[in-house]
């Protein structure tokens, strides 16, 4: 058997591949649910990745479609109604999007803002009674998280995060090889996530609408990725920044270093940068070691390890994640991208920041 073949072909493998399939909704909850219609889903903010990858989505997806838009341009209005063939009473601006309450043609509002508008949108949403998938990272602050997990739990509707990754393959495989602990107990774990920025107006540079720089968009990721490795939560995180360019990075980071500590003596250790592109996930064991590279893109993601590739094919992970959410609601499946998974990495995000600014040793608090 070639290597290539070890890990798709163990019974591990083939237990892992239903489980996915089960809890992603594509064969239990698959039958039933395709009997009814679908949800209907509104996009709140039509910027990139609502119209290169949402939407698209949208089109792949079972059990739930794109009915609405929320949106401050009526340009882009009028050119998605066209393109989606979406019916007027389910065109929202900023202003009249409370009114959403009030259409039983939408069940789902999936918030696609820049990081500082996330709560205050997914609480009006909460509150206009939709369940909310909300893009990552899921706030600028812990206690904004609070409060949406709060606003959500009292209008008894699901929230989810857009971690799209925990749909795609090769990461859910790479979780079962930890939880199954295939090359030992951890000892070593890096994640890297960067990509050169262009536009310097853009609002991810501002503090005031993305929390933060890199971290807050990339940062996020890497911490997911150690959180998939790993169940344990750091008790100590030092961190350091390196600016190259502070009239581009006034506002936030450009580059950030971090390190995290456990109480069994496990280290990882991150970086995410606005300055390069990188893209790694690297975990070693007392018997092994794996690796992702690329590890966070849509597509394309590749593994290796000590025992072997880790090779799956293609899926659109924006579409199995916004059915994972449409099964969440229809049919009570798990919910694997909970608010209050986002509020955990927003724990890290603030401590990380801590240590950032002191120089000191943070021990993370709240979690
Ligand atoms: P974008 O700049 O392309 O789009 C942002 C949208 O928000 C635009 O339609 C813009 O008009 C609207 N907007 C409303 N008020 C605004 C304001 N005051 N300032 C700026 N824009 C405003 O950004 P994007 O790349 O689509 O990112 C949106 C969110 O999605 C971010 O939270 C980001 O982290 C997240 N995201 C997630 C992924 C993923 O893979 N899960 C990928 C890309 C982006």
């Amino acid at each position: 058997m070639k290597r290539r073949q070890f890990l798709g072909m163990t019974a591990l493998g083939a237990s892992a591949a239903i489980g996915y399939s089960t809890l992603s909704g594509f064969s239990m909850f698959s039958g039933r649910a395709s009997q009814k219609r679908p949800l209907g889903i509104a996009l709140v903010g039509l910027g990139s990745y609502s119209t290169y990858q949402l939407a698209p989505a949208l089109e792949k997806t079972e059990r739930i479609e794109l009915r609405g838009v929320v949106t401050g341009t009526p340009s882009k209005a009028e050119e998605w109604a066209k393109k989606y063939n979406l019916s007027d009473k389910n065109i929202y601006s900023y202003d009249t999007f409370d009114q959403i309450a009030g259409n039983p043609d939408i069940d789902v509002v999936y918030i696609v803002l820049p990081n500082s508008m996330h709560a205050e949108y997914t609480i009006r949403a909460a509150e206009a009674g939709k369940h909310v998938i909300c893009e990552k990272p899921m706030a600028v602050s812990v206690k904004e998280c609070d409060d949406m997990i709060a606003a959500c739990k009292k209008a008894k509707v699901h929230l989810g995060i857009g971690y799209r990754l925990h749909y795609e393959p090769h990461i859910r495989e790479v979780m079962r090889l930890s939880k199954e602990k295939a090359f030992g107990e951890w000892k070593t774990l890096f994640a890297e996530f960067g990509f050169r920025i262009g536009d310097p107006t853009q609002w991810r540079l501002k503090q005031a609408l993305a929390g933060g720089g890199p971290l807050m968009d990339l940062g996020v990721y890497c911490l997911q990725g150690i959180c998939q490795l790993t169940d344990q939560l750091p008790v100590a995180i030092t961190a350091q920044q390196v600016k190259t360019d502070p009239v581009k990075f006034a506002e936030v980071e450009e580059t950030l270093l971090w390190q995290m500590q456990y109480e069994s003596g496990l280290m990882a250790s991150c970086v995410t940068t606005y300055n390069a592109n990188i893209h790694r996930l690297h975990a070693a064991g007392e018997n092994g070691w794996l690796e992702m590279g690329p590890a966070y893109v849509y597509g394309g993601l590749k593994g290796r390890s000590s025992k072997g590739d880790i090779s799956f094919p293609e899926v659109n992970q924006q579409a199995r994640q916004m059915d994972g959410f449409a099964d969440v609601i229809l049919q009570n499946a798990p919910n694997l991208v909970p608010g209050e998974m986002g509020r955990r990495d927003m724990v890290m995000v603030e401590a990380i920041y801590e240590a950032m600014r002191t120089g000191a040793t943070v021990k993370p608090e709240g979690f």
